[in-house]
């Protein structure tokens, strides 16, 4: 029988195995201290618990992390770390270290069943939800990176960006942001956690009700037609149904929602989609993050050039909406979600000569 993962235990089902083990109830909030506020997934250093029970520890659960199968570091400091599960599954986090904070982009599951038009991982659709505890496995392995690389920091901000629909995965998310806010075990604030869904309206309403943490939407039109095309969700949950559930959620940070918006050449771009977007936020607090489009095979389209990209801004800066432009850190590195774990998937589909070919004609592409 596969035992259970030391990291999918809750903190009420450390204490009834404690208690069922003969020790006190409190040493099921101090394993979860050592996993979560010390990286140490080696129950026998755990120095205050009793030699016979670190054993049981030991034979009881698993204790192993993900794998790292590759780690690739980008000139802007940031690295994409792409994780091998039990299963032999890829999934992937990306540590993004700057002067006043360190993000972590986690995925929320291997691959994702949203099939948005313009993503990576939406083509890959849904192999399977990661559980609560290969969630926060890839906070302990990015918190392990910065110490191997000499950075006394630890993860400061998590966005649930990178592989998956958070939501689509609703018990094993909110679990996992539980463990992140409390401030006994990641003790992250409520304004530096951000879920960041395609927009489940009825999942939307729970989580506000069950976790005080930051949302973000990714958006990318605020027309009804053209959305239900690039994101298959809106045919399901239109914009008028978001909005109507956005006006009652509880926002945490002072400006509000984020929204996510890919700037798609000739797709999305235009001052007419701009005038639809300011419509759409009227009303709510709001900050639009606007993103060049990150080119990957197997699409022909492309970012919106900068100047157009700054016509977009000022319609929405000259209406008191923040929007500024944010390039994905590590694009050097295949860092937008899916990028790498697809390509990982799609070499080992391939004879390792071709792709042993393909990753020198890369090679040689970046020295030109
Ligand atoms: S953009 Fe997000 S929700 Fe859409 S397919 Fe990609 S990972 Fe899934």
């Amino acid at each position: 029988m596969s035992r259970i993962h030391a990291l999918n235990m809750s903190e009420s089902a450390w204490k009834e195995w404690c208690v069922a083990s003969g020790t006190k109830a409190f040493l099921g909030t101090q394993i979860i201290e050592w996993m979560t506020r010390k990286n140490c997934m080696d129950p026998m250093q755990f120095s205050n618990v009793s030699q016979a029970l670190r054993s049981k520890l030991n034979e009881d659960f698993d204790w192993n992390l993900p794998g790292i199968d590759t780690v690739l570091e980008s000139g802007d400091a940031s690295e994409k770390i792409l994780l091998k599960t039990h299963d032999n599954l890829f999934t992937e986090c990306v540590l993004m270290p700057s002067e006043n904070r360190v993000t972590l982009c986690v995925s929320s599951q291997v691959g994702c069943r949203m099939a948005c038009t313009f993503c990576q991982t939406g083509k890959m659709g849904l192999t399977r939800d990661l559980s609560r505890g290969e969630i926060l496995a890839q906070i302990i392995i990015a918190n392990r990176r910065l110490l191997e690389k000499g950075d006394d920091r630890r993860v400061t901000n998590i966005v649930f960006m990178g592989m998956g629909e958070p939501l689509d995965n609703f018990d094993e998310v909110v679990a996992a942001c539980s463990v992140m806010l409390d401030e006994r075990f990641f003790g992250l604030s409520k304004h530096r956690v951000t879920v960041s869904t395609s927009g489940l309206v009825p999942a939307i309403e729970e989580l506000g009700k069950l976790v005080p943490v930051s949302l973000a939407i990714s958006l990318h039109s605020a027309d009804e037609v053209q959305r239900s095309g690039m994101m298959p969700i809106n045919r399901k949950h239109s914009l008028a149904e978001l909005k109507e559930v956005l006006l009652r959620y509880p926002v945490q940070t002072r400006h509000g929602i984020t929204f996510e918006y890919v700037m798609i050449n000739g797709v999305n771009d235009s001052i007419p989609h701009a005038k639809k977007l300011v419509k759409f936020l009227h009303g709510l607090k709001a900050k639009v993050n606007l993103i060049p489009m990150n080119p990957h095979p197997g699409t022909d389209m492309v970012a919106t050039d900068p100047e157009r990209m700054r016509e977009f801004q000022k319609y929405l800066t000259d209406r008191s909406i923040p929007a500024p432009v944010r390039y994905s850190r590590g694009q050097d590195v295949s860092a937008a979600c899916g990028q790498l774990a697809s390509k990982r998937r799609e070499e080992l589909n391939h004879a390792p000569r071709t792709v042993a070919l393909a990753r020198r004609k890369e090679w040689l592409a970046q020295k030109v």
